[in-house]
C-alpha cells in the first residue's frame, strides 16, 4: 500500500559532529523538498540568527508552559538551555503528504523514536573520534574540564550509534548530503513496496 503521508526524518549525531553543516548543505540544494521543523530553544540569539527562521526563541516559562501542554513530540536540555520540536507543525505537515526533516541531538532522536516509530533515523558519525576531539577542542575558549565533559559526551553519544537506521559518515559535507538525500529517496521506494 503506497502511503500519501510524509517521512518523518531525523537527523542526529554527537554534538560537534556537524549536524548544522549538513542540515545547510541539504537545504540550500536545489533538489530538496523536505520541509524543516523549525525547533523551540531557551538559548540566547546568536549573531544574525533570525526569530522563526533558526529557531522560536522562547524564555525558560515559555517554554516549560508549553511543556506542560504537551506541544513537543520531543525536548531535551542541552548545555543548560531547552530545545524542542513542535507537535503540531509535524503533524500537520506530515499529514499534507511533505516529508519532515529534524536536525536534533540524541535524546531527543530517542524520544522520537518512541513516539514514531515509522520515521526514518540517520546519525551522522566522524569519520574518527579523534576528528571529533579535534572539533570540539577547536570551537572556542573553553576550559579544559569543560572539553573533557564534551568528549566523554561524545563518547556516549556515539555508542546511541547503533539505535539508527543508517549511519552517515561525515567525511565531507556534500558527500554526506548526498547519502542522506539516497537514504531518503531509497526509504521512499523501499515503504512504496509495503
Ligand atoms: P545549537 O545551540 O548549536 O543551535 O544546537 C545545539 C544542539 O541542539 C544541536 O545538537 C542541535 O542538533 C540540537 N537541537 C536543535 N534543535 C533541537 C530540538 O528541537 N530538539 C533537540 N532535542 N535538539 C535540538
Amino acid at each position: 500500500m503506497v502511503s500519501d503521508k510524509g517521512l518523518l526524518i531525523v537527523l542526529s549525531g554527537p554534538s560537534g559532529v556537524g549536524k548544522g553543516t549538513v542540515r545547510k548543505a541539504i537545504f540550500d540544494h536545489p533538489e530538496t523538498n523536505f520541509k524543516y521543523s523549525i525547533s523551540m530553544t531557551t538559548r540566547d540569539k546568536r549573531e544574525g540568527e533570525v526569530d522563526g527562521v533558526d529557531y522560536f526563541f522562547k524564555s525558560k516559562e515559555e517554554f516549560e508552559t508549553l511543556i506542560e501542554q504537551d506541544k513537543f513530540i520531543e525536548y531535551a536540555k542541552y548545555v543548560g538551555n531547552y530545545y524542542g520540536t513542535p507537535v503540531d507543525y509535524v503533524k500537520d505537515t506530515i499529514a499534507e503528504g511533505h516529508d519532515v526533516f529534524l536536525e536534533i541531538e540524541v535524546e531527543g532522536a530517542k524520544q522520537v523514536r518512541e513516539k514514531f516509530p515509522d520515521a526514518l533515523f540517520i546519525f551522522l558519525a566522524p569519520p574518527t573520534l579523534a576528528q571529533l576531539e579535534e572539533r570540539l577542542i577547536g570551537r572556542g575558549t573553553d576550559s579544559k574540564e569543560v572539553i573533557d565533559y564534551r568528549i566523554s559526551e561524545a563518547k556516549r553519544e556515539l555508542n546511541m550509534m547503533n539505535l539508527y537506521d543508517y549511519v552517515v559518515i561525515n567525511d565531507d559535507v556534500e558527500t554526506a548530503r548526498e547519502r542522506v538525500q539516497c537514504i531518503v529517496e531509497a526509504s521512499h521506494l523501499e515503504r512504496s513496496r509495503v
